[in-house]
C-alpha cells in the first residue's frame, strides 16, 4: 500500500512535535507538509528531518530576516497564513493534523473538512468555536474528524462496543490540574509559573492554563458535544488524578467502557493515524506489575467555575463557544503577561459571556464578529 501523506499544521508545538515522533516511529506514512509560527529553526530541522513537499511559515514577521538557506532542496516555503489552506486540502493529502492553538487553527480546520479530509483534530478550539458549521460541512463533504484529544480518543474507542442509541452518557475524565486541592485563597495567588507545570502532561502554555482553570475540559464537554453529537444533559466530567483513565462511555444496560493507557499523547496521534487499524504501539503499555490506585471524584464547580460556563455553553450552542473562546483565549493571554489574576480568568469569562448578544444560529462571520467582540471586552476588563 501507498504511505499515508500527512499534513501537519502547527509542527513546532507539543502535539506536533508529538505527531513527528509518531510518524519516525511508524511504518508507512509519511510528512507531506507542515506549518510553524514563530520556532522557525525547529521547523527547518522538521523539514530537514522529513522531507515535506511543502513548509509553510505562517508568521511573516518572523520569516521576515530568518534564512531558510538549511532547508531541503525539494522543500518549496511558503509564507503567510493564508497557505495553510492549500497544505490542508491538497489532493495530495491524506490525514490533516490539526495541531495550531486557539482559533488561529479554524482556518485549517476547515480547509481540511471542506476538502474531505480525514482530520486528525487537535485544535478543540475549532469545534467550541464552529462545531455546527464543521459537523454540517463534515456532513456534506465526506471529511471524517478523528480526536486526538486522549479524552475524545478514549470515547471514540469506547463508543465502538456499542451503536449510537445505546450510550446513556459519556463521562469525560479531567486530572483535576495542578491546583485541584488547592482553598479559595491559594487559588487566588496563583502566579504563571504554577500554572504552567501540570503534573501528568507536558503542553503547550495555553492548554496548561486551561488544564489548571479546568477551561480544558470546560472545551472538551463542547469538543465533545458536537464530535459525538451528544446533548449536554449525557455528558459528565469526574477528576481522576492519575491520567490514566483517559474517559468512559456508559450504555443504555449501565456497562461503563472506559480506556486506559499512561499518559502519552503519542497514543491518541497514532490511533487518529491509523484508525481503523491498530498497529504496534509508540507509546509505553501500562505497567501493573506494582500497585496503584485509581481515583474519581466529583469535580468542584465552586473552586473552578470555569467548568460549569463549558456546560452552559455545550447546552446553548449558537455564538456561545466563540464567545468563551475569545474571551478565555485573551484572558490566558492576559494572565501570562500577569495583567490579570488566575482566578478573573472565569469571572472574566463567565461575565463576557452573559453580556453578549446571543446568536442561535450564526454563519461563520457572525462567529467572527463575535470573537472580536469578546477580545475587545476582555481588554476592557482589563484596563478597569
Ligand atoms: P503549542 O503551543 O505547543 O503549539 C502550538 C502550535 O501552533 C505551534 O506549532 C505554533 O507555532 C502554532 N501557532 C501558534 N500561533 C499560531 C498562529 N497565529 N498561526 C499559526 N500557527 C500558530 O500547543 P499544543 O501543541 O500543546 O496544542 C495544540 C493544540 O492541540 C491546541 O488546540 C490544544 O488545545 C490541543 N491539544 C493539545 C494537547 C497537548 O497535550 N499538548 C492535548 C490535547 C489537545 P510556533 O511554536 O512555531 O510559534
Ligand atoms: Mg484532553
Amino acid at each position: 500500500t501507498q504511505p499515508k501523506r500527512i499534513s501537519i499544521l502547527g509542527v513546532t508545538g507539543s502535539i506536533g512535535q508529538s505527531t513527528l515522533d509518531v510518524v519516525r516511529q511508524t511504518d508507512g506514512m509519511s510528512v507531506f507538509a507542515m506549518s510553524g509560527h514563530s520556532a522557525l529553526e525547529s521547523l527547518v530541522e522538521a523539514a530537514k528531518e522529513f522531507q515535506p513537499k511543502f513548509v509553510v511559515a505562517t508568521s511573516q514577521s518572523a520569516a521576515d530576516g530568518f534564512d531558510f538557506g538549511d532547508l531541503p532542496a525539494g522543500t518549496e516555503l511558503l509564507v503567510g497564513s493564508h497557505h495553510i489552506a492549500q497544505i490542508a486540502s491538497a489532493p495530495e493529502v491524506d490525514v490533516v493534523v490539526a495541531a495550531i492553538v486557539g482559533i488561529a487553527g479554524l482556518p485549517g480546520t476547515m480547509a481540511a473538512v471542506e476538502a474531505g479530509k480525514t482530520v486528525a483534530l487537535a485544535n478543540k478550539e475549532s469545534l467550541v468555536v464552529a462545531g455546527s458549521l464543521i459537523t454540517a460541512m463534515a456532513a456534506s463533504s465526506g471529511s471524517r474528524i478523528l480526536p486526538v484529544d486522549s479524552e475524545h480518543s478514549a470515547v471514540f474507542q469506547a463508543l465502538q462496543s456499542g451503536q449510537p442509541n445505546e450510550v446513556s452518557r459519556i463521562v469525560l475524565t479531567a486530572s483535576g490540574g495542578p491546583f485541584r486541592d488547592f482553598s479559595d485563597s491559594e487559588l487566588k495567588t496563583v502566579t504563571v509559573e504554577q500554572a504552567l507545570a501540570h503534573p501528568t502532561w507536558q503542553m503547550g502554555d495555553k492548554i496548561s492554563v486551561d488544564s489548571a482553570t479546568m477551561m480544558n475540559k470546560a472545551l472538551e464537554v463542547i469538543e465533545a458535544r458536537w464530535l459525538f453529537d451528544l446533548p449536554a444533559a449525557k455528558i459528565e466530567v469526574v477528576v481522576h488524578p492519575q491520567s490514566i483513565v483517559h474517559s468512559m462511555v456508559e450504555f443504555v444496560d449501565h456497562s461503563t467502557v472506559a480506556q486506559l493507557s499512561p499518559p502519552d499523547m503519542r497514543l491518541p496521534i497514532q490511533y487518529a493515524l491509523t484508525w481503523p487499524d491498530r498497529i504496534a504501539g509508540v507509546s509505553p503499555p501500562l505497567d501493573l506489575s506494582r500497585p496503584q490506585t485509581l481515583e474519581f471524584i466529583p469535580p468542584d464547580t465552586d473552586r473552578f467555575p470555569a467548568l460549569k460556563l463549558g456546560f452552559d455553553v455545550a447546552a446553548r450552542g449558537g455564538t456561545s463557544g466563540a464567545v468563551l473562546n475569545a474571551a478565555n483565549e485573551s484572558a490566558v493571554a492576559a494572565f501570562l503577561k500577569r495583567e490579570l489574576s488566575f482566578t478573573d480568568i472565569a469571572i472574566a469569562c463567565q461575565e463576557i459571556l452573559e453580556q453578549h448578544d446571543f446568536i442561535a444560529d450564526p454563519n461563520l462571520e457572525q462567529l467572527m464578529a463575535c470573537d472580536q467582540w469578546a477580545r475587545q471586552e476582555l481588554a476592557k476588563w482589563i484596563s478597569v
